[in-house]
């Protein structure tokens, strides 16, 4: 019995062992790093247990690797997105997505959030920072437990490093119950749901979600297009309340993303030194040479006004009106931004458009003015270094963690093709090698079911 035992042991451990030792070669046409500044022909990747062992042009293959042969490709590292909502769909009917977030428990939704993750690796994304999640009504840390599942291997997903609430003010746009009659819910939101007025609520909200799993700080400084009881523009956030925020995140050596559309707002967040502006509307030329001389990153989710200005019939009038005057604003803003120089982190603010989709987000840069290979670059090293993770992803070379996908032809030459993925690699795992899987997910699901659609 024991013998037994040990035997099979020894197999599983013998078994686990070759896995780990096994040396995968992949071949492309090209290669692009994620730091320079153009492919380079004959690209290869030598990957060994979930690290790159080697990476370039022409280099020899080990005669024990196996090869995957990826053609007439490009290899890139795995792609991120820095602005998602991957618990959450809005993109279809507004007022019913409304009423689909109370009717629906949330363990339902969790699991339909899990087609969500499986559709942004499949598209090349295999890291996403995760900003907001919340579920009127309860207090429910979703992101957490699809980052956690994820990692343990229980699902398949990006790599996320999550945001739980997002912090705001009463009435706000993270106000959970704002826009509901009042007291539906049977209370004010407060610090547990990361609504929180005055610096010293603000610290509370701020410890409160890193007790609970929180990887980043997210918090709402100015108004929203997707929310009923605000103005896009007006600032949410006391200067003193700003301060608080971000002394308290980096104390806990957490990064701060904040939601900003307005001007002034933004001017306050870069001074009391934000990470990152997400979205940037409004943001006026002197607000962007303030942001470049702070080093603040701007993550323009254009994909996100694209999606909502394509399908208007299915808003409120009154979001309508908010995003027409976004959307006018943020392309000036955004070729301003590339032509001053400010840095630029990908994200998109998937959930507003259909999961899975994200990769739409580099020809609307591209057509706004930026150089095809920078937004590359905006997807992989700016965005591992916004996200603090730079030693392990964002590029491919010796030692890091194998996030490999390939593109097909040359993204430098025609930038669409990067919504056409066609192999992703995650930590030395072959994802997707042909159709992604979650085609099939979508064909069988029921009516009701909010997998990617259109
Ligand atoms: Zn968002």
């Amino acid at each position: 019995m024991k013998v037994t035992r040990c035997l099979i042991t020894a197999f599983f451990l013998a078994v686990s062992v070759r896995g780990a030792d096994e040396v995968i070669a992949l071949k492309a046409a090209r290669i692009f790093d994620g730091k320079s500044n153009a492919p380079v022909q004959n690209g290869v990747v030598i990957v060994q247990g979930d690290k790159i062992v080697d990476a370039g042009s022409n280099l020899p293959i080990p005669s024990s690797a196996r090869v995957i042969d990826l053609g007439d490709g490009t290899l890139c590292p795995g792609f991120m997105d820095a602005h998602t909502h991957l618990t959450s769909d809005f993109s279809g009917d507004y007022n019913q997505h409304r009423l689909k977030e109370v009717d629906l428990n949330v363990s339902e939704q969790a699991i339909i959030a899990t087609s969500h993750a499986l559709a942004t690796v499949e598209a090349g994304f295999t890291t996403v920072r995760d900003l907001g999640s919340r579920f009127v009504g309860s207090h429910e840390f979703v992101d957490v437990a699809l980052r956690n599942s994820i990692n343990k291997g229980v699902i398949i997903g990006p790599r996320m490093l999550v945001a739980t609430k997002g912090i705001g003010s009463t009435g706000g746009h993270f106000d959970p119950t704002s826009g509901f009659r009042d007291f539906l819910f049977g209370r004010e939101a407060d610090y547990t749901d990361g609504i929180a007025d005055g610096p010293d609520e603000i610290r509370k909200a701020v410890r409160f979600e890193v007790k609970n799993g929180a990887d980043v700080i997210k918090a709402a400084v100015s108004g929203g297009v997707l929310s009923l009881a605000d103005e896009v523009d007006t600032p949410q956030l006391t200067p003193a309340e700003m301060a608080a925020l971000v002394d308290e995140s980096h104390r806990l050596r957490k990064r701060v993303a904040v939601h900003c559309h307005g001007d002034d707002a933004a001017r306050e967040a870069i001074e009391a030194g934000v990470d990152s502006i997400e979205h940037g509307s409004f943001m006026k030329p002197e607000t962007l040479t303030l942001m470049k001389k702070k080093g603040t990153f701007l993550t323009p989710t254009l994909m996100a006004t694209e999606w909502i200005m394509g399908k208007l019939e299915n808003y409120p009038p009154a979001l309508q009106a908010k995003a027409k005057a976004a959307a006018a604003a943020r392309s000036d803003m955004f070729r301003n931004a590339v032509k001053m120089g400010v840095r630029i982190s990908f994200g998109t603010d998937a959930a507003v458009y259909p999961h899975g989709q994200n990769a739409k987000e580099f020809k609307l840069m591209v057509d706004l003015g930026m150089k095809p290979i920078d937004a590359l670059k905006s997807a992989t090293a700016n965005d591992a270094e916004l996200l603090g993770i730079a030693q392990k992803v964002g590029m491919l070379e010796k030692g890091k963690l194998a996030d490999v996908i390939a593109v097909p032809g040359d993204p430098t030459a025609d930038i669409t093709a990067t919504e056409r993925i066609s192999f992703v690699m995650k930590e030395g795992k072959v994802i997707r090698q042909g159709p992604p899987a979650v085609q099939k997910i979508k064909n069988t699901a029921s009516p009701n079911f909010a997998a990617p659609a259109d």
